[in-house]
């Protein structure tokens, strides 16, 4: 068994760009471990077809990857274009319509029939996540005439924001629903919830899928002021949250998204719920083989703020190098999780626990994963096995970024591959038939060739030997 290159998890894209079975096996093995299907994009058997190509290529590489199905919420789009990469330059005049017709500089689709009643004259009209800017001169029953004000190239369904109109009451659309069965058909590990405004959006979804017989893991796509003013009730119900910067650096001002992310990430890093970063994080890769010195940068930062996850959307969607793209983004992670603890920079969430606010109501799982983290510390153990059911202990001691790996036995595969978000965390698959887990994982360490007899591992666990969840205790043991 060979330990995967970075602790830090990468989301990729799939696209055009990456849907071959040689890139997506290439994509797993430079450290891919989510597949992002994103539905706003591609039809339901192209989708169907990525779904099936991303599964075999890792089960022909026998690597956990997940699929997470992402939603696309209310969100605006354009529709298609008469040619691609079409140039909208400064001051012309552009109507957008409802009708659908082809995309050209004079005339563009959007897929939304209330779109002339949500906008007003004046107002600005954002393309292509705020890149390009348009000012409303005429309103019609079909149409929007517009004046170019910041012009810029444009593909075909790019997404449309209007800041200060209130869209759809429900972020949870029929459309949305829809794809949701055909999700659940298609059994994805992991569904994104676009625009969630509350954490009543996840109930609602997770309800749904409920009604037919299916219990759904959700990211809630934090992108609106309202789900960062709702963040703690979100928290609760969503199984882990995504920084969708793209919309949120339209929503809110542009200015604020730093400190947003890393507010977010504290709190689900102190929930123990896994976080994943989004969008424009190696964007100048999607033409070139090298990124920006700032986007690396913005990579390091995110995993120092304590992200489980980064995540690729055009880079390798679309791009020219996706393979390349996940390489340098592990390089990154890499580097940055090696010199991590010498700087000290991710210790303030042990910190709230320790000594902060977090002490007044620590749980006894939180005193058991302190322990952990002290132990590996102490003893430069560099495992901690821990049997699972839900996922929570091995999170639990994964928020705290500790120089080790995590291995979280399950008897599920749905779990193991949830954990594949989680960052640090090496989910592994034993079959439900174990009596003794304790002996089991100490086992499975000798074989796979992960440790050496005598070597030490630190286990939590159930009080029972080998019961699922809740850790209450923690022992040393060393592989027999
Ligand atoms: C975003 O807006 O940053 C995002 C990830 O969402 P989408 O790619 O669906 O626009």
């Amino acid at each position: 068994m060979k330990l995967p290159t970075q602790k830090t998890k990468i989301v990729c894209t799939i696209g055009p760009a990456s849907r071959s079975h040689t890139i997506l096996k290439r994509m797993i093995q430079s450290g891919m471990s989510v597949a992002r299907v994103n539905m706003a994009h591609g039809d339901l058997d192209t989708q169907k077809e990525n779904i099936r190509r991303i599964r075999s290529a890792a089960t022909r590489l026998n690597r956990p990857v997940s699929i997470l199905m992402d939603l696309p919420g209310p969100k605006i789009r354009i529709g298609k274009l008469h040619n691609e990469g079409l140039i909208l330059r400064k001051g012309s005049r552009l109507t957008l319509t409802t009708r659908d017709v082809p995309g050209t500089t004079s005339l563009l689709p959007v897929q939304y029939p209330d779109f002339p009643r949500s906008v007003y004259k004046r107002g600005i009209v954002y393309l292509n996540d705020g890149f390009i800017q348009l000012r409303v001169q005429d309103i019609s029953d079909d149409d929007v005439i517009c004046k170019v004000i910041v012009g810029g190239s444009l593909f075909s369904h790019k997404g449309l924001n209007l800041p200060k109109s209130k869209l759809a009451p429900d972020p949870v659309t029929e459309k949305d629903l829809e794809l949701l069965s055909f999700g659940l058909e298609q059994r994805v590990d992991i569904f994104g919830l676009s625009f969630v405004e509350k954490a009543e959006d996840i109930v609602k979804v997770k309800e749904f899928a409920q009604k037919k017989g299916k219990s759904i893991r959700v990211v809630a796509k934090i992108e609106r002021a309202e789900a960062v003013r709702n963040i703690d009730g979100i928290l609760e119900v969503a199984d882990a949250i995504m920084i969708a910067r793209g919309d949120l650096g339209v929503q809110v001002p542009m200015q604020d998204v730093p400190m947003i992310q890393k507010k977010l990430i504290r709190k689900a890093n102190l929930q123990g719920r896994p976080v994943i970063t989004a969008t424009q994080m190696l964007e100048s890769m999607v033409d070139n083989v090298r990124p920006t010195r700032a986007e690396a940068t913005d990579v390091a930062n995110a995993i120092l703020d304590g992200t489980d996850a980064v995540m690729l959307s055009e880079e390798t969607a679309i791009g020219k190098y996706p393979v390349e793209t996940v390489k340098t983004m592990s390089r990154i992670a890499v580097s940055v999780e090696r010199q991590r603890g010498l700087i000290h920079l991710s210790s303030d969430v042990e910190e709230y626990f320790r000594r902060g606010d977090g002490r007044k109501r620590i749980s006894v799982e939180d005193v058991v994963s302190l322990n952990v983290v002290d132990a590996l510390r102490a003893l430069r153990i560099r495992f901690v096995l821990i049997p699972t059911l839900g996922g929570s202990t091995p999170r639990r001691v994964s928020r705290f970024k500790p120089d080790c790996w995590v291995l979280a036995f399950c008897h599920s595969e749905a779990m193991c591959r949830f954990l594949t978000l989680s960052y640090g965390v090496l989910p592994v698959l034993l079959s439900e038939k174990v009596d003794n887990w304790h002996n089991q994982m100490l086992l499975y360490m000798r074989d796979s060739r992960l440790a050496k007899v005598g070597d030490k591992v630190v286990l939590a666990e159930g009080i029972s030997i080998g019961q699922f969840d809740g850790a209450d205790s923690m022992r040393i043991a060393a592989v027999n």
